[in-house]
């Protein structure tokens, strides 16, 4: 398996576990019964009229990432100095939250809005399907509106939403040969808008758990190497013990809806993370664990994306069911943001 298919099948994975939990956000595991059969949703939902299944903000927010490595990258190699998050990522954030709101911060951002030079195949902004607005974090959105860009030695908020864990799958792919480094730009990425220790501090694990992935690692190790980095942090204790209690419960004969619900809902960053580790761990098939990660009470796109992200990095594309690959929204933008990553992780 090439690493190319790697970035592309984490980036194609978490886009489909996202289409395919977007349409059950809001509902409790109950009302998706109702809705789909006791099953639950086990297909994805594509719009009669774009023929696409629609993505959401995660997976919006995971292609501005991966844009904001690439021109971060691209200004740090011509000025010799500069960091991934203050360098392009925020840069890229501001123009997400543009597309969200038709508006930015600040007057002197207007030029972000010009095609740059990173973006060799066209301006990421000229794809319409992004400025759909899919049910956008207030969290991100608030912290973008600021003006001000978050950091973990200046925190903007106390926010641990997931809406920072669910976008850094990018800086594992592209930072893979450094889980360390994987660890803390992915962080400091979270903590553009998410200021709590386990906002930021599960996005570093779930980097770890993609570079490690590329490192030809098991889920289970990769998941073993992201929580030793991640005891070296400050007020790791909260994500800790959710990623091992997501571990514990792979391994009893717990109930898998029983044990989702064990972990919680997702819709704060290191719940998020268990259940998307849990899924994967349990289901080895790239479909099944997606069901499994998206069918219950709490925030299934979310923890579908993530989910998917580590399942495509772990399985490759040939896992990926093609109906499903088919199907999913803006999956021409995955591939170039994908490529591009990856020609500068060779540059690299
Ligand atoms: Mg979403």
């Amino acid at each position: 398996m090439s690493k190319k298919d790697l970035f592309m099948a984490s980036l194609l994975g978490g886009a489909i576990g996202d289409a395919l939990g977007y349409t059950v956000e809001f509902m409790k595991l109950d009302e998706i019964k109702a809705k789909f059969g006791e099953e639950g949703i086990t297909d994805l939902e594509v719009n009669p009229y774009s023929g696409k299944a629609p993505i959401s903000d995660d997976t919006q927010m995971t292609l501005f990432t991966a844009d904001g490595l690439i021109w971060a990258y691209d200004r740090m190699s011509e000025r010799g100095i500069g960091s991934y998050a203050g360098s392009g990522v925020y840069q890229s954030y501001l123009r997400w939250l543009y597309t969200q709101t038709k508006s930015l911060p600040d007057e002197h951002y207007d030029w972000l809005l010009d095609p740059q030079p990173h973006e060799e195949n066209g301006s990421i902004l000229a794809h319409r399907e992004l400025f759909s607005a899919r049910a956008p974090g207030n969290t991100c959105l608030s912290a973008l509106e600021s003006n001000k860009m978050g950091t973990i030695e200046g925190p903007i908020n106390d926010s641990k939403g997931c809406g920072g864990v669910m976008r850094v799958a990018p800086v594992g792919l592209f930072l893979h040969r450094d889980p360390e480094q994987a660890f803390r730009v992915a962080a400091e990425v979270a903590a553009i808008t998410h200021g709590h220790p386990s906002g930021y501090l599960a996005a570093g694990a779930l980097a770890v758990i993609i570079a490690e992935l590329l490192n030809g690692k098991s889920i289970a190790e990769s998941a073993k190497s992201a929580m030793a980095i991640l005891k070296e942090y400050p007020k790791h204790e909260e994500t800790l013990s959710a990623m091992e209690n997501a571990i514990e419960l792979v391994g009893s004969d717990e109930d898998p809806v029983d044990a989702i619900t064990k972990l919680g809902q997702g819709w704060v960053a290191e719940e998020a993370l268990a259940i998307s580790l849990y899924c994967a761990l349990k289901e080895t098939d790239f479909k099944q664990a997606l069901i499994l990660a998206v069918n219950h009470d709490g925030d299934s796109d979310s923890t579908g994306g993530i989910c998917g992200n580590i399942l495509g990095a772990s399985y490759g594309l040939e896992a990926i069911p093609e109906e499903w690959a088919k199907q999913v929204e803006l999956k021409e933008l995955i591939a170039d943001v994908t490529s591009r990553l990856y020609d500068r992780y060779i540059k690299m």
